[in-house]
């Protein structure tokens, strides 16, 4: 009972290991035991998987770039746009003290005035 159990448990850790499947990047066949073509390329469309991996990985890392470059550029956009932000701020807040500046003046004249 044991050893069956055991045997199929081998089995099926084995044919997990042998079943790795292999799926065609290009054409999503997916490798059968049968097929008689070599290892390396695909019996279906015969594509060698290893160069449409490099293409693809070429793509990817050319659009991984692109992507960094949009977000390096819209991390600089929004570092500006909260520059310009800070830069408004500031000159409101310097106008506001200028203008309670003037209002304390205006009062200590009134009150001179009088
Ligand atoms: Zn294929």
């Amino acid at each position: 009972m044991v050893d069956v159990f055991l045997l199929r448990f081998t089995h099926l850790m084995y044919g997990s290991l042998q079943m790795e499947t292999i799926r065609c990047k290009k054409c999503g066949y997916v490798r059968e035991e049968t097929d008689s073509a070599p290892d390396y390329e695909c019996p279906k469309c015969g594509v060698v998987y290893a160069k449409v991996e490099a293409r693809l990985k070429h793509q990817e890392e050319v659009r991984l770039q692109a992507e960094a470059q949009l977000q390096q550029k819209m991390l600089e956009e929004k570092e500006s746009v909260e520059a310009q932000l800070r830069q408004i701020a500031l000159a409101k807040k310097a106008k506001q003290e200028a203008e309670a500046a003037r209002k304390k003046i205006s009062i200590k004249t009134y009150r001179c005035h009088n």
